[in-house]
């Protein structure tokens, strides 16, 4: 599933290829058809994301609801001016189709979860039940920390939980655990303010570095494949990470083999060595 810095990529660019332009918008596949008729060649305003969810928004406060899920693709891509956009390949649930003036663009939209067309009050009622996302200017951290606090459930749960924090995914909650050394199984209400300050902090710095580079790169200076004189990591999901998908393979920090277990249906991983068992004081008490 992509994480949050993914679909703010994706608002970027369906920005920079529609906004201020009327689009036509269509549903080959047919599924979107009634909605897109609806505003079938009225003008992009622009396109943003809230964590996961994808919101482009045409004149009249209409918004076009994308939710990719685990399987969804959105492609942005440029048309022949003098041929028109390609024949649709696949299921192609939406399809925006830009002016030829000033760069004829277009977009497909195959496989999401949810593609809808909402009011302004579905958008705003969606986005008040998201939790902040670390890569918006408005996100506040302490809407996070209040559910956080109160929490019995593992922090590795809480990360993933988009009511209590928007936009993180498997990759960047693993990897930020194992930046702060904290267990993933550690109750949230018994973790510091301080330590979850640190931890929204780093996601700030390591997801706006994520939308720059388009890939998740999570190790230290000290720790890259140039420092270590290793081979570099090969995966689909690119960049260089201590715990993501590295079950069995070294710590790059204390050599121990990195663990993997499941989480409220998704893989975990962690290092047994740098992120300790949490232990609460009381139970240390001798009956
Ligand atoms: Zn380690």
């Amino acid at each position: 599933m992509p994480e949050g810095h993914t679909l703010h990529r994706l608002a970027l660019d369906l920005t920079d290829a529609f906004a201020g332009r009327p689009v036509r918008v269509g549903s080959p596949q047919g599924r979107f058809a009634d909605s897109a008729a609806l505003i079938d060649g009225q003008t992009v305003l622009g396109a943003q994301a809230w964590g996961k969810h994808l919101f482009v928004e045409f004149t009249g406060e209409r918004y076009v609801h994308i939710h990719l899920g685990l399987y969804g693709k959105l492609a942005i891509g440029t048309y022949d001016a003098a041929d028109g956009p390609p024949a649709p390949v696949g299921q192609v649930r939406l399809r925006l189709v830009g002016p030829p003036e000033p760069a004829p663009r277009y977009a497909d939209l195959r496989g999401a979860t949810a593609c809808d067309l909402w009011t302004r009050g579905q958008r705003d009622a969606c986005v008040a039940r998201l939790g902040p996302d670390p890569l918006r200017d408005d996100a506040d951290p302490d809407r996070a920390w209040s559910r956080i606090s109160r929490s019995r459930g593992p922090i590795g749960g809480l990360l993933m939980n988009q009511e209590v924090l928007a936009g993180v995914g498997n990759v960047y909650r693993a990897e930020v655990l194992f930046r702060h050394r904290i267990d993933p199984m550690r109750p949230g209400n018994t973790l510091r303010r301080a330590q979850w300050q640190a931890i929204w902090d780093d996601l700030v710095v390591l997801m706006h570095d994520g939308l720059a580079k388009n890939r998740i790169d999570t190790v230290r200076p000290e720790h890259t494949p140039e420092a270590m004189g290793r081979d570099p990591r090969r995966d689909d999901h690119g960049g260089e990470v201590y715990v993501y998908r590295r079950a069995g393979q070294p710590c790059h920090v204390c050599g121990r083999a990195i663990r993997t277990a499941e989480l409220q249906a998704r893989n975990l991983f962690w290092c047994p060595g740098c992120q300790r068992v949490y232990r609460p004081r009381t139970s240390l008490r001798t009956p």
